[in-house]
Order: C-alpha cells, then sequence, then structure tokens
C-alpha cells in the first residue's frame, strides 16, 4: 500500500467514525469556528487541568477533510500540554502550506495524513480550521472565566460608590 492511499484512508475513516465527537459539560473553554470559504463550522470544548489539555471534543458540520483534521487534532492534543500544542500547530502549519512541508510530517505521527492537502490550495483551511479554533479557546481560558470581587460589605460599597460622586 502506498503512503498516499494509507493517508486517504486515515482521512476518510475519521471522517466515517470522528473521534472526540460531541461536547463536554462545564467545559473550561469553548469556541467556534467558521471557515466561510467551504462552509466548515465547528465547536470545540476542552477541560483543563492546569496547562494540559485534559480532555476535548467537538461538534459541528463540514467536508471530510475539515471533520477529519479536527479528529485527528482531538486525538493530538488530548493530554498535552500549551507549550506542546504550540509546537504542533506550527508542525501542522508547515506541513500544510510549505512546498518541503512534508518534512515536517516525521514527526506528526497519525497528522502526516493531512499532507496531501497541501496540493489542493483551497482546502488548507478546511484543514487548518480546528487549529484556529483550538488557539482561540486556549487564548480565552488565558483569562480568569469568574472575576473575583473584593470581600467587602455591601455597605463598605455602597460608601465608596458615593465617594466617587
Ligand atoms: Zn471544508
Amino acid at each position: 500500500m502506498e503512503l498516499k492511499d494509507l493517508y486517504r484512508d486515515v482521512i476518510l475513516d475519521h471522517n466515517r467514525v470522528p473521534r472526540n465527537f460531541g461536547r463536554l459539560d462545564a467545559a473550561d473553554a469553548h469556541a467556534e469556528g467558521h471557515n466561510p470559504l467551504c462552509g466548515d463550522r465547528l465547536t470545540l470544548t476542552l477541560k483543563l487541568a492546569g496547562e494540559r489539555i485534559e480532555d476535548i471534543r467537538f461538534e459541528g458540520h463540514g467536508c471530510a477533510i475539515s471533520t477529519a483534521s479536527a479528529s485527528l487534532m482531538t486525538e493530538a492534543v488530548k493530554g498535552k500540554d500549551r507549550a506542546t500544542i504550540r509546537g504542533l500547530f506550527d508542525r501542522v502549519h508547515a506541513l500544510l502550506t510549505e512546498p518541503g512541508g512534508g518534512a515536517a510530517g516525521a514527526e506528526l505521527g497519525k497528522l502526516a495524513a493531512l499532507s496531501g492537502v497541501r496540493e489542493f490550495p483551497a482546502r488548507v483551511k478546511c484543514a487548518s480550521l480546528c487549529w484556529h479554533t483550538l488557539n482561540a479557546a486556549l487564548a480565552s481560558s488565558a483569562t480568569p472565566v469568574t472575576t473575583e470581587l473584593p470581600d467587602e460589605a455591601p455597605s463598605a460599597l455602597g460608601e465608596r460608590l458615593t465617594e466617587k460622586r
């Protein structure tokens, strides 16, 4: 079996049976991605443990490339920390866009199956949508989700408000 055929089979398999498909309840971070060129839409939900992605799900609808790419990504990033994920993002980006990007494939495991997308520039955004969406989700979680107000009695707060007037 040629490598090209193997890669195609991985894409078809992940499109047919997407891994980590669904939505996490009480997620620590989420983001929505839309690729208007193709109509791909996806929503990511993440559970974080410090710097690590403890769990991740995606849902949405899109073409075979966007679905397979999101499925492969969830498998690749689960359990990884932010720094590792940034490195993966860079390598996937190189794989998809740079003429010699195939060299990045060696360290990418199954993600290397996306290398064929490089020959179809119009589909690159289909494959990278999930990664950009993941970046957005991680960026949104970098700022605390809950804002803690100083512990003070309502009357003290009232006094402070009247002082400002
Ligand atoms: Zn697409």
